[in-house]
């Protein structure tokens, strides 16, 4: 049965065709329960009473239906189907978190002697986990460029199985060309995965541009109040149903109900926030480009941004909630002081490492995001120590540049 099928015979009440992504983030998931429940149900169970021992039999032999937890729980299964129907895939899996996404996405997909080609500026643990954890039982990773097509190409081995790419990316905000990703890799027989956590299918629907798998940090805008971890991979069923839910249900790395339920709430405002943050984190960005304590600003949606035009056709005409700006210092050592400095006079941003929230939060990569990796490294993706992060929430955006500017009108003059 294809996930079309199954969504038409679990979902409730027989969605019609042909609804529009804002309309599924709302109403895609399973049947509701004989009770009738108008919001889906949070169902706390670890296994499932079956009627006798042969239906037993047959639903454990399939692994359809529910039969214990950590293959399925009918929670989850509704967070899949809306994921699934957002993005505009045959099917998705959740998983506990974006990072044991990855970690399913690679233990399905590779073995020793595999190859990675992956963009050097993807989040800082899908660094680690490709060329460290991974690098352990025999996987190798090329890191390339986001931007430049042609390190790509080059980096392209016969044992290469996966393109892994991240769009916009933390904190610089570059953006790669999906549609000709997929097809270098296509070409090569690989497949291609883009992190779509910083967009989400409310701005970008990564398969409509030919990816093959798009991976999730559920913990991030689609919950949007910074409560649960989660992940998620969604794809085509022959991957999603017959590679990676084998994987989970021998290895475990499943999403808890409650998260599920709390990400599946959050999915349904999810379209009304990306555009808000969105259209907020732009003035925001307008306003600290006119800032003389600011050397250059990051965000898609500014002119300025090189790779504007790119990023206003993948995403909607949206530039994404996360900025970054550099303060203008002499040495390294005065930039991570005035970044320490404006961090540190916010009375109204949260001091954190997270985003996605509708509460803004103020980051300063060097020494947390991208902390643990190596100042080779870290140079490599262009993080320096006057870097400052923003991950604009749903304050007024003037309440936004006031705590901004308590500490941009207090640094010491150059
Ligand atoms: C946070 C994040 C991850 C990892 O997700 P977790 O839910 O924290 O495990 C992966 N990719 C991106 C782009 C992220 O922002």
């Amino acid at each position: 049965m294809s996930s079309k099928e199954e969504a038409r015979r679990l979902s409730r009440a027989q969605l019609p065709d042909g609804l529009r992504p804002e309309t599924l983030a709302v109403r895609m998931a399973l049947a509701p329960s004989q009770h009738g429940e108008n919001s889906e149900a949070l169902f706390l169970t670890s296994a499932y009473v079956q009627p006798d021992a042969e239906t037993s039999a047959q639903r454990f032999a399939a692994s359809e239906d529910f039969t214990y937890s950590r293959t399925s729980n009918p929670t989850v299964r509704s967070l899949e189907l809306r994921l699934a129907a957002m993005e505009g895939t045959e099917a998705a899996i959740a998983t506990s978190t974006g990072m044991s996404a990855i970690l399913l996405l690679c233990m399905g997909l590779l073995k020793a002697g595999d190859h990675v080609v992956c963009s050097r500026s993807v989040f800082g643990s899908t660094i680690n986990l490709f060329a460290k954890e991974f690098g352990k039982f025999g996987v190798e990773t090329s890191f390339v460029s986001q931007t430049d097509l042609q390190e790509w190409r080059e980096a392209i081995r016969p044992t290469t199985r996966i393109f892994f790419a991240e769009t916009p990316t933390n904190p610089l905000t570059e953006i790669c060309d999906i549609r000709a990703l997929a097809d270098m890799a296509h070409e090569s027989g690989a497949l291609l995965v883009v992190d779509n956590t910083y967009s989400t299918p409310a701005l970008q629907q990564p398969a409509k541009l030919g990816a093959d798998l798009v991976m999730h940090s559920a913990t991030k805008y689609m919950d949007g109040q910074g409560r649960v971890m989660a992940g998620a991979l969604c794809g085509p069923s022959h991957l999603i149903k017959d590679v990676f839910g084998p994987v989970l249900r021998t290895v475990g790395m499943t999403l808890a109900p409650f998260n599920a339920w709390v990400i599946l709430k959050g999915l349904e405002t999810l379209s009304l926030r990306m555009k808000a943050q969105s259209e907020q984190a732009l003035a925001v960005a307008r306003w600290l480009e006119a800032r003389p304590e600011v050397a250059r600003v990051y965000c898609p949606s500014l002119p300025s941004h090189p790779q504007h035009e790119l990023a206003m056709r993948q995403q909607s005409g949206q530039g994404g909630a996360v900025l970054s700006f550099e303060l203008r210092a002499p040495t390294p050592e005065a930039a991570r002081a005035a970044a320490f400095h404006v961090i540190d006079s916010t009375r109204v941003l949260s001091i954190a490492t997270n985003l996605g929230d509708t509460k803004s939060i103020i980051t300063h990569p060097a020494t947390t995001s991208h902390g643990r990796l190596s100042e080779a490294q870290r140079q490599a993706a262009g993080i320096s120590q006057g870097l400052i992060r923003l991950a604009v929430g749903l304050e007024h955006v003037d309440d936004i540049t006031d705590d901004l500017l308590r500490g941009l009108s207090t640094l010491p003059s150059l």
